[in-house]
């Protein structure tokens, strides 16, 4: 199979971007994993099943239909779920607030990682998420654990809402942030954890051309 790059992290630490970067500039195919479970938490949402309720979370989950189409030149990526677009939907607060506790689930990330893997069985990509190097794709080749100052992550993601009209304060972001990586790193099931093989790069102080010139480095290194 061809190469595959992980980028890992804790929230607003830069994967976005970064990947989507990297993959344009690497010619590789770009996977957004984040995308994939917040699809999966809007599915949940809208259904109205509670998320006490593991068994009905399953049964959702287990036949839902997932179309990821990674972004191409000049087109964003699109999710879709059981045939409706939800690339907008799946970037609310509410959605935000609800993945955490969604992916924790065990139907949810069976489903989701086993769709990952096929997706990525010819390799070719760069994988983003929190368990892409741990878990999903344990032999890429390239392992980047992007990490960055709770700070810092908090004002990025002001800046990204700032565009967007929405009012969230900086101390709201921050405390939506912390609770997210308290979530995804104590959970039992492949939580949020740096691969032993894995290289960190600090994003503080660091621009997205620094950061993508990096990885770019480590790979053709
Ligand atoms: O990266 P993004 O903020 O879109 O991820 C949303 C949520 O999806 C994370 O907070 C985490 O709970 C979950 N996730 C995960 N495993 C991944 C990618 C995302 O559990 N590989």
């Amino acid at each position: 199979r061809q190469p595959i790059i992980a980028i890992d992290g804790p929230a607003g630490a830069g994967k976005s971007t970064v990947t989507r970067r990297v993959a344009k500039a690497l010619n590789l195919v770009y996977l957004d994993t984040g995308a994939m479970y917040r699809a999966i938490a809007w599915l949940v949402s809208k259904s109205g099943v509670s998320l006490e309720d593991q068994g009905a979370i399953a049964e959702l989950v287990t036949h839902a239909k997932l179309d990821f189409s990674p972004p191409t030149e000049g087109a964003p990526l699109r999710i879709s779920i059981n045939g409706e677009d939800v690339s907008e939907a799946i970037r609310t607060p509410e959605v935000t607030a609800l993945v955490s506790q969604i992916s924790a689930q065990p139907a949810v990330r069976a489903k989701l990682v086993s769709y990952q893997q096929d997706l990525g069985k010819k390799g070719g990509l760069v994988a983003e998420g929190r368990d892409i190097g741990t878990n999903v794709f344990p032999d890429a080749e390239l392992k980047i654990f992007l990490t960055a100052s709770v700070q810092e992550r908090a004002k990025r993601r002001w800046l990204d809402f700032q565009d967007q009209g929405d009012g969230m304060t900086l101390e709201q972001l921050e405390q939506d942030i912390q609770q997210r990586d308290y979530r995804d790193s104590h959970r039992s099931l492949a939580p949020l954890r740096q691969a032993v093989d894995a290289i960190e790069i600090n994003t503080d102080g660091l621009t997205i051309e620094e950061v993508t010139d990096k990885i770019i480095y480590f790979y053709q290194k």
